[in-house]
């Protein structure tokens, strides 16, 4: 089956982790993995799969036979003498692969083995990743990822060990292989159940539009307080899609103590949220804006949680107010203007039909994942219309750009320094990353990092 599958093989010195990365790849423990140069393994091949779909067979050349020789001294002076086997052992496992991972050690940095096993890649002109392993900490990590850009591979910092990123590896991996032939693509799997969360005022409706979206009475409006709490998660499918809204209950026992006293706390409304995939926020357009509704919208914004605002009872109030409502909640989401704004009715069931949809956009764009060829292309392109502005004296210069983090999307900028880009500048490279990548509803992160090494190298 192995055999079937495009091939991408692991190449690096001994001792960078490669055993321990083909494990967390495969998720297993098959290989064995030592800490010292010279035990000889056999050459290992496993199945890397997403959603439990094969999607490449990865080589590990472990099989590094250094025992041969007499001693090897431990640590990376140990395999002076032995560059040759381990030059023409990566060049015969390169002949069948479809793509290189060329993984290398962030603690030791760049040794001249490394040169070496990079020029020999570079000749091959397979498309390769260079994978920054060990990893372990994001305070450290511009440092230990700096002199590796001068190798010209697209980079990714990880940690076998800690499992740092292993994710966003099977990803740019699999990025890497080439187009499958028209005609032998494997079927899409099932999408999995997306999680919603309804927020809001107490009365604002939010069981009414449950109920409405559901399309059934699942929840009963007007049910007694808190005597159940057996339908905390509502289950429905439409069209083929399954869908569950959580902590229902929660919502209908806090609707129905409040009464006309407001007792809708902020930060507990808030904890649905964090299991949901998108968040649904209710307004009532006959309330307007509150400012509970302004503190939870900020909170979901400084949090960077997906979601929507639902204005309900639309047809209690004249589309002139409605306008001006519209605009309100728009000034209260200045700063997240990716956040859609919908105007419905529970309950003349209008402006529904666009929610789903709408929420099944927004969780996928959270789950986007751009390979760093791609996000250096754009950040070229981006800095090349507005470069960056001149800050005492000094303009700051962007060396690279890669994603740390899907849900949400965590891009990070190495610049010489951080401290010389401006707000402004950010959000222009925000709004430019957003409109090459097509991300227009989802909330994403983004970090500038000072990088004051040396070697950065233009490719
Ligand atoms: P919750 O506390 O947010 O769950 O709000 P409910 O769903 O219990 O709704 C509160 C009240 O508003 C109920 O009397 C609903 O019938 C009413 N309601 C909900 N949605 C609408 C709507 O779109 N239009 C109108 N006119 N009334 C609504």
């Amino acid at each position: 089956m192995s055999e079937q599958l495009p091939q991408i093989i692991l190449v690096g010195r001994p001792n960078v982790g490669k055993s321990t990365l083909f494990n967390r790849l495969i998720r297993s423990n098959r290989a064995i993995t030592h800490d010292r140069p010279g035990i000889t393994r056999d050459r290992m091949e496993g199945i890397v799969r997403r959603r439990g779909l094969p999607v490449f067979g990865i080589v590990d050349t472990g099989g590094i036979t250094l025992d041969a020789h007499a001693t090897v001294t431990e640590g990376p002076e140990g395999i002076r003498g032995f560059e040759e086997d381990i030059l023409a052992q990566a060049e015969a496992a390169m002949q069948h692969a479809v793509a290189v991972a060329f993984v290398v050690d962030g603690r030791d940095g760049l040794l001249p083995l490394d040169e070496h096993l990079a020029a020999h890649i570079r000749r091959k002109g397979l498309p390769t990743l260079c994978v920054v392993n060990k990893v372990d900490g994001l305070e450290r990590e511009d440092e230990q990822m700096a002199e590796f850009h001068s190798l010209g591979f697209p980079l990714l910092p990880v940690s076998a060990e800690h499992g740092h990123n292993i994710n966003a590896l099977c990803e740019e991996l699999a990025a890497l292989l080439p187009a499958p032939a028209p005609g032998d693509s494997a079927p899409d799997p099932a999408p999995p159940t997306l999680r919603l969360a309804m927020l809001g005022r107490p009365n604002a409706g939010k069981s009414s539009l449950i109920n409405a979206l559901a399309g059934e009475e699942r929840m009963i409006v007007s049910d007694v307080a808190g005597t159940t709490r057996d339908s905390v998660d509502v289950r429905f499918s439409v069209d083929g899609k399954e869908y569950v809204f959580v902590d229902t209950a929660g919502i209908r026992r806090r609707s129905k103590i409040t009464d006309s006293v407001e007792r809708f706390s902020v930060n507990s409304s808030i904890k649905s949220s964090t299991k949901a995939h998108v968040t649904l926020l209710v307004l009532d357009a006959t309330e307007g804006v509150s400012q509970q509704d302004k503190r939870l919208m900020d909170m979901l914004d400084t949090r960077k949680i997906p979601f929507m605002v639902l204005i309900n009872k639309c047809d209690l109030v004249p589309p002139r107010a409605l306008d001006q409502l519209r605009q309100n909640v728009g000034n209260s989401l200045a700063f997240c203007r990716h956040v859609p704004i919908l105007t419905v009715s529970a309950l003349k069931r209008s402006g529904l039909r666009k929610i789903l949809p709408l929420a099944t956009q927004i969780h996928a764009e959270c789950q986007i994942r751009i390979p760093t060829g791609q996000l250096n292309r754009a950040m070229e392109t981006a800095l090349t219309r507005h470069q960056p502005p001149v800050v005492k004296r000094v303009r700051a210069k962007f060396f690279y750009l890669t994603q740390a983090e899907t849900a949400p999307p965590t891009f990070v900028f190495f610049v010489s320094d951080a401290e010389r880009v401006p707000e402004s500048y950010a959000r222009y490279l925000e709004r430019a990353l957003r409109h090459l990548f097509a991300i227009s509803h989802a909330p994403v992160r983004l970090h500038l990092r000072s990088s004051h090494a040396k070697g950065h190298k233009k490719n």
